[in-house]
Order: C-alpha cells, then structure tokens, then sequence
C-alpha cells in the first residue's frame, strides 16, 4: 500500500442540511463531488442563496482533475456555475442530472466551455488516480447515483442521497447486487446520507403517494393545485399519471418547474401523453374540475407561485374558494414557520389545504434508519463518516453505526472543513480547512459577508435613526435644532418624549464633544436607546458646519 494519504476534505453538507460538497484528494489530486447551494434561513435578508467556501479547491485549482455530481437537486447542483466559473475541469454526471445542470450553466455563460460527460449508472470512469463507478440509487429524482471510489488507498464509498425504495416511480431499485460486490472487494470507509438519521424503521415507498393523491382527486370540486419542489421529477410524473386516471389537465406553473419539465420529458424521465400537459393560460380557461396545476412553494418561500397566492399577489390566477391546495413536500428544517404561516394563508383565502400532517401526499427521499443499517451490512465498512445532515444527524448515524460494531475509533463525527486522513488503511483526524458560507445574492458572490447579513438583520429588527446636526463653523455650537428621522424604530407621533430626550442627549454632546462629534454623538444615542427601548437601531449622524 502506498504512503500517500488519501484525504477526505468536506466543504458543505456536514453540519447543516444543504450546499454539498466535498473533495476526495490524493497526492496532486483532487476529485470534487457535488457542487450544491443552500437556501437562507428567514432570518439572513436579501440573500439568494448560499454556496459552499471553496477556498481550498481556489488554493489547488491546478490539481482538480474532475467534478462528480450525484444527482439533480439543487444542494448538489446549486454552485456549479460558480465552482466552473473558476475551476473548469470535467464534469460527470447522469443525462437527467446533466440536464438539470445545463440550464444553469447556460444561464452563466458558461455552457459552451463546460466539458460535460454524461455516464450511466453502472458505468464507471478514470478521474486521475481515481476510479469512479456509479450505481443507482433510488432518491426523490430520478437517475440518481451513489459513488464507488477506488483509490491508491482504498475504496471509499459515497452513497450520494439515497433510500431503498422496493417500488419506486421509475421502476429502478437501488443497486443492491453493486453494494454486495463492493462488499466482496473490502470497503475502507462508507460516506453515507445522514438526514433522516433520527427516523426509526423505513421511508414509505414513493407508491404510497398515489392512493392519497387519489383520495384528494377523488372528492376535489374545484381546481387541484399541488405545490413541490421544482426539482422533484418522480412527483410530476405522479401527479401526470393521477391526473390522466381522473380526466385533468395538468400545467406547470413558473419558469423553473417548467424548465425542468421540459428537460426531463426530452430526455424520457417524464412519461405523460402529449395532450395532458397543456399551458397555463390553457388550463384556466378550463373548467376548475378540469385541471391540475403543479407549482412552486411548498417551503412557504414568499416569492414563489404558492407564496404569492398565499398572499393575492400572484400576476396570472389568484387562488379561489373550492381550490385544493396539496403541499407535496416535507418542510425543510427550519422552514416550518413559514410553511405553516402559507397553510394559514390559504386556508385564509377560502383554498382546503392537504398538507403531510393530514394526508400522506409526500414521503421523504432519504433513508431512514433501518436502511441506514442495510446499507452498512452490505458494504461492511471499515471506517464510516456520517454526511448530509445537522450535526444531531451525523451524530445519531454514528450512533447506528456503533450499534451495528463499527468500533468508535473507525467513526467520525465531523462538520464542514475538518479533514479526514487515510494512511495503511487507519483513519486520523486531519487539519481544519476553510468550510464556511458564501452569500449570494443579486448584486455578486460573496461580496456579502456576514457582517451585511447582519446589519440587514438589525435594519429589520429595530430600524434606524439618522441624526443631522448643522454646526456653526467658528462658535462649534449647534445652528439650528439637530433633526432626527427614524423609520422602523418607533412611531414618531408617540415618541415625542423619547425624541425630545434624544434631542437632549444630543444637544449635550455637542456641547461635551472633545472632538470627534460623529463617533461620540452615535455612541451616546446606541446606549440611550437601548436603555429606554431595549432596542438597537442602526444609527447614521452627518455633521454639516455652516
Ligand atoms: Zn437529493
Ligand atoms: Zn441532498
């Protein structure tokens, strides 16, 4: 065995549910796998997205001999345009996920330049020193794969996002007798999918979906609308196969979805007569029992089709009563509020909501327990490192993985940034590299940091205070009364006593200033305010001398 180590870097995806990505490096090698992005928790204002720190890949751009993608969701595809915009190496991938991808490259200029080779799952393709064989994995998304990885070192498997569905939408099972064969050839460490990692016994198959859907179908008067993710290719080709067993039309509402539609029916992943997918200016004038519509939102995201029918301010068709409203997707972590507060706007605006607490109309793409178990006994790892997920998931995977008598020492726990070493088949713990965020939002990348995001948090939270003072040039003693605008900080018809006091903090320091009359006056009012309103607006002075 040779001396080189084989490191292991993650850069995304552990530690939190989103923008994956890891490199796996040997010697002057690096192999990327997954370039995903992030969406925002509420509270991060005005970003878009967030993508993995990929500093570390920036620093050996020279040695990255390729990028793998997984599968077609955005927390894998998300930053590929921004990783090849600097990094243009090859890119393999499955037709559907490729697809998926093209849009977004050429959206960023960049498609005519991206080297895209498309593989099959079962196929298997040479990175450098690394040997990468594909198997299909069952997933949310069609043509999904897990990664064999055969280095110098050892082979190291990554299970992509899997579970082990028996009866999936496809028809394509994962690939079991892969996994035993792996098993045969001795596996040195198992990256496994860790999200689900705190759900007992096994997913539902996607199948359980359909009598639900049924059910809905069966009693709906009006128009069905059903909102998932852009990206969920198996639940459109259920929805089009309900609403041809019930005599609706279905149409696609928003760019992406349609997007996505488009390249999925031309690459066969999505199998619907050709009269059944009809526009949308079509389908409303149709009767409302004659239709579905299929849309964005489900995460209660407020700029999407079902946000923005939550609240009446969608352009093409508002909602109305006798509408059904299915929400076709689990929220993610952190999501809930605001999923919840869509649910309350619908129902609101007269719509009968059928959403996963009620009705079984979404089941999780991702493994839970009992096949995180399986998955284990028929690859017999030596060495396990949980990833995709919290830092409670990971650590609960290792727990499973305890269980089963992979020994502590061959299990680690680790988040985005700690590397992972092999060397004679032992794993250490390696050193920590960069493995933070980068916001995005429409002005560029990372020109944000997370010093913006917080002032746009406190703008947000407690408003702002702009103090103009005129001085007298000569005398340094104020010309006129200093003048005060707030918005978002207080009512200023109720706060006349508040800001007669500022004023008198303000006409103080004027008069106490040893010189730097900016800096001292908004010193003086952040304290001020915060005594009298517990709050902490942001505060702009503009000294003018006349
Ligand atoms: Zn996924
Ligand atoms: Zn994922």
């Amino acid at each position: 065995m040779s001396h080189t180590k084989l490191r292991v870097v993650p850069l995304g995806g552990l530690g939190e549910v989103g923008k994956n990505m890891m490199a796996i490096e040997y010697g002057e090698n690096l192999l990327v796998i997954d370039t995903g992005l992030m969406f925002p928790e509420n509270d991060m204002l005005g970003i878009d997205y967030i993508i993995p720190d990929f500093q570390y890949l920036l620093e050996r751009r020279q040695r990255v001999r390729g990028i793998v993608v997984t599968h077609g969701h955005e927390d894998h595809t998300g930053a590929i345009q921004h990783v090849l915009g600097q990094i243009n190496v090859p890119i393999y991938a499955t037709a559907l996920t490729h697809g998926l991808m093209e849009d977004k490259l050429s959206r960023g200029g960049l498609l005519s330049q991206a080297k895209l080779n498309t593989v099959r799952a079962g196929e298997a393709v040479q990175v450098g020193p690394f040997g990468v064989e594909f198997f299909h994995v069952c997933h949310s998304i069609p043509d999904g794969v897990g990664l064999g990885i055969t280095t110098p070192a050892g082979l190291i498997i990554h299970s992509g996002d899997y579970k082990f569905d028996h009866t999936p939408v496809d028809g394509w099972p994962t690939d079991y007798a892969k996994l035993g064969e792996f098993c045969g050839r001795g596996v040195l460490a198992l990256l496994s999918d860790s999200t689900n990692a705190d759900k007992p016994g096994w997913t539902p198959s996607e199948r359980v979906i359909e009598p639900a859907f049924d059910q809905v179908f069966r009693t709906a008067k009006g128009r069905i609308i059903i909102a998932t993710f852009a990206s969920v290719v198996s639940r459109m080709q259920q929805a089009a196969d309900v609403a041809m067993r019930f005599r609706r039309k279905l149409a696609f509402v928003g760019t992406s979805m349609n997007e996505n539609v488009r390249i999925a029916r031309k690459l066969g992943y999505l199998d619907a007569p050709e009269d059944l997918i009809i526009g949308v200016e079509q389908a409303l004038r149709l009767k409302p029992d004659e239709i579905v519509l299929m849309c964005t939102g489900s995460q209660g995201e407020p700029s999407s089709i079902l946000g923005r029918l939550s609240t009446g301010t969608n352009r093409q068709f508002n909602l109305t009563p006798g509408d059904t409203v299915i929400l076709s997707s689990h929220p993610i972590p952190g999501n809930e509020e605001n999923v919840h507060r869509t649910i309350n706007r619908l129902l609101r605006r007269g719509a009968n909501v059928i959403y996963g607490a009620i009705a079984p109309v979404h089941v999780s793409g991702h493994a839970n327990q009992e096949e995180m178990k399986l998955l284990m006994h028929l690859l017999r790892p030596k060495n396990f490192i949980p990833i995709h997920g919290e830092l409670r998931h990971l650590h609960q995977h290792a727990i499973l993985a305890h269980e089963l008598g992979i020994p502590a020492e061959n299990v680690a726990v680790i988040e985005n940034g700690q590397v992972m070493e092999f060397e004679n088949g032992e794993m250490h713990l390696g050193e920590r590299v960069p493995g933070g965020y980068v916001f995005v939002d429409g002005s560029g990348v990372g020109d944000i940091g997370p010093e913006v995001v917080r002032e746009r948090e406190a703008l947000a939270r407690d408003g702002f205070v702009l103090v103009n003072l005129a001085l007298d040039r000569e005398a340094g003693t104020l010309h006129e009364d200093p003048e005060i605008i707030t918005r978002g900080f207080v009512y200023t018809q109720n706060a006349d006593e508040l800001m007669a006091a500022t004023r008198k903090v303000i006409t103080d320091m004027v008069w106490n200033s040893e010189g730097d009359l900016q800096n001292e006056v908004q010193q003086a009012l952040k304290a001020f305010f915060y005594n009298e309103t517990k709050r902490r607006p942001m505060i702009f002075v503009t000294v003018n001398r006349a």
